[in-house]
């Protein structure tokens, strides 16, 4: 994968025009992986030389005294419900090679007065006034976007309008689409009431749809002109009824302009080098200092301190979807053996109930961190020697990309991006990142276990090469960030064929 851009290719790519479109993004809004994405890809895209600009809701919690805002232009009135609803731009930068211009719509009904980015009623009107304002506000600035790249559900409605009701309005006309799905299990889901609100009560249902509703994801993926999820594996698994959520019919109509780009590692955040939240900073020449980490980790867990002993770790949303539930048929057999088990995790109560109940039958050898804990999560990846991720469904995933980085061996299930991320160390006679399993079963997952356990134990120079290919890996930006250009290019293509 090219790292850099030759001149010959700089050459042929003339800077383009992009608009980012996201509910959330890094460091402004953080609910799950849409947030990194959104911090991270834009600033690589200009540091690759095009102008791209980011446009978020501004929420109650992102504070005027934490970023610098600028007012821009005098406040606009967009057509939604029976009147109209006046919307602020506000603008920033974020620092990077290059300054990202990131514009907030700042409107108080709808977002200012809410201290959450999602979970409310009016949910599907609060992100339709957000595709409404953000569409509106560009004749505005006097900038055309060559292509909008919206993201999931919450953005859902702009292709659908480009491709209706923009396409009678020379400003919007030529705009071509890009539409990520980061995770197929929301989907925005409404009344159809919804498209008089938005005054789009001309849009087609789609046989995908229950009658009486609307889905954005939906409709973001039949408008669009590319479509694209976060991985290569999850662009095909989402194909299949069982995995399509409901939407596998649509996404096989439209399968010519699916494909999968790899999310990446912000680097400057995820630096086992430079890490301020763990006790002992290594990197791939100084990896003899990692087991410092071990023992703090240990220590901090009040297991025995046995630098010997494989520490298996794992941070993890507490969610059906993250295989959590193959815990407790392996415990029995993985504790007798010299193993010890960290698990830090949040999320559903049944699972606080059921890691509690195991850690109580498994005194001295397992210990877990009900909460969400980042300096922990980061001194997880930096001590333990093994980072289990069993998922049942992964569109990108990031930890299994974090552990790597941290030398931490994962030991994943194959499916979406950890099947594209991790290579199995058997399969690859001895030149592996980690330990692949396929069938979602505590036996499947029980044997790539033991292959990492004796691996640790019986050979540790193999062991050791498996965390130096690891740290080595590329799950940088850069190489995504050329593959969003690509599909940028091929949008555009698309949308004047
Ligand atoms: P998902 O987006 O499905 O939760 P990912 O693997 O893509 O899964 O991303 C999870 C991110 O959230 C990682 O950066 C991981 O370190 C972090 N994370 C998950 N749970 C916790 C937790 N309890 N405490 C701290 N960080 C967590």
């Amino acid at each position: 994968m090219s790292q850099e851009m030759s001149p010959e290719m700089k050459k042929e790519s003339p800077r383009m025009k992009i608009l980012f479109l996201a509910a959330e993004a890094v460091p402004f809004a953080k609910v799950g992986g849409l947030a990194d994405v959104a911090g991270a890809l834009p600033k690589t895209l200009r540091s690759l030389g095009h102008d791209v600009r980011l446009m978020i809701p501004r929420y109650g919690t992102i504070r005027s005294d934490q970023f610098h805002f600028e007012k821009i232009g005098t406040p606009y009135p967009i057509p939604v419900g029976p009147g109209e609803e006046l919307i602020h731009l506000v603008g920033t930068t974020l620092e990077g090679g290059e300054e990202l211009p990131v514009y907030l719509i700042w409107n108080d009904l709808y977002f200012s007065s809410r201290d959450q980015v999602y979970g409310f009623e009016d949910d599907a009107q609060r992100f339709t006034v957000f595709g409404r304002a953000a569409l509106a506000a560009l004749p505005m600035l006097g900038w055309q976007p060559d292509v909008i790249h919206a993201n999931d559900w919450h953005t859902g409605i702009v292709p659908a309008w480009l491709n209706t009701d923009g396409q009678c309005d020379p400003f919007y006309r030529s705009i071509a689409t890009l539409f990520t799905i980061h995770n197929l299990a929301y989907q925005g889901v409404t009344g159809r009431l919804i498209l008089t609100f938005a005054r789009m009560d001309y849009l087609n249902h789609l046989p995908v749809e229950q009658p009486g509703t609307v889905n954005w994801m939906a409709q973001g993926i039949a408008h669009a002109d590319l479509i694209n999820t976060v991985s290569p594996t999850y662009a095909q698994e989402i194909l299949q009824p069982d995995m399509g959520m409901g939407l596998a019919p649509l996404l096989q109509e439209r399968q010519d302009r699916l494909s999968g780009v790899l999310n990446g590692l912000d680097y400057d955040r995820w630096n086992p080098a430079t890490d301020p939240h763990i006790p002992h900073p290594f990197s791939v020449n100084t990896l003899d200092r990692r087991s410092a980490n071990k023992i703090a980790l240990q220590q901090q867990a009040r297991l025995p301190v046995h630098s010997d002993v494989p520490l298996i770790g794992m941070v993890t949303r507490l969610d059906h979807i993250k295989g959590v539930d193959l815990l407790p048929a392996l415990a029995d057999w993985l504790f007798q053996r010299e193993v010890q088990l960290i698990v830090l995790g949040s999320g559903e109560p049944r699972y606080h109930r059921m890691l509690e109940e195991l850690q109580a039958s498994y005194p001295g050898r397992m210990r877990v961190f009900l909460k969400f804990d980042d300096p922990l999560a980061r001194r997880i990846y930096a001590g333990a020697d093994i980072f289990l991720m069993p998922s049942v469904v992964e569109p990108c995933g990031l930890g299994q990309m974090i552990a790597m980085r941290y030398g931490c061996v994962p030991v994943v299930r194959a499916v979406g991006g950890l099947a594209d991320t991790v290579s199995d160390n058997a399969a690859l006679r001895g030149r592996g990142t980690g330990f692949v399993f396929s069938e979602f079963s505590p036996e499947a997952c029980q044997e790539a276990l033991e292959r990492a356990l004796d691996t640790y134990t019986q050979e540790p120079d193999a062991w050791r090469g498996l965390q130096l290919r690891g740290m080595r890996a590329d799950f940088s930006w850069t190489a995504s960030a050329q593959e969003y250009i690509q599909l940028y290019r091929q949008a555009i293509e698309r949308h004047n064929s």
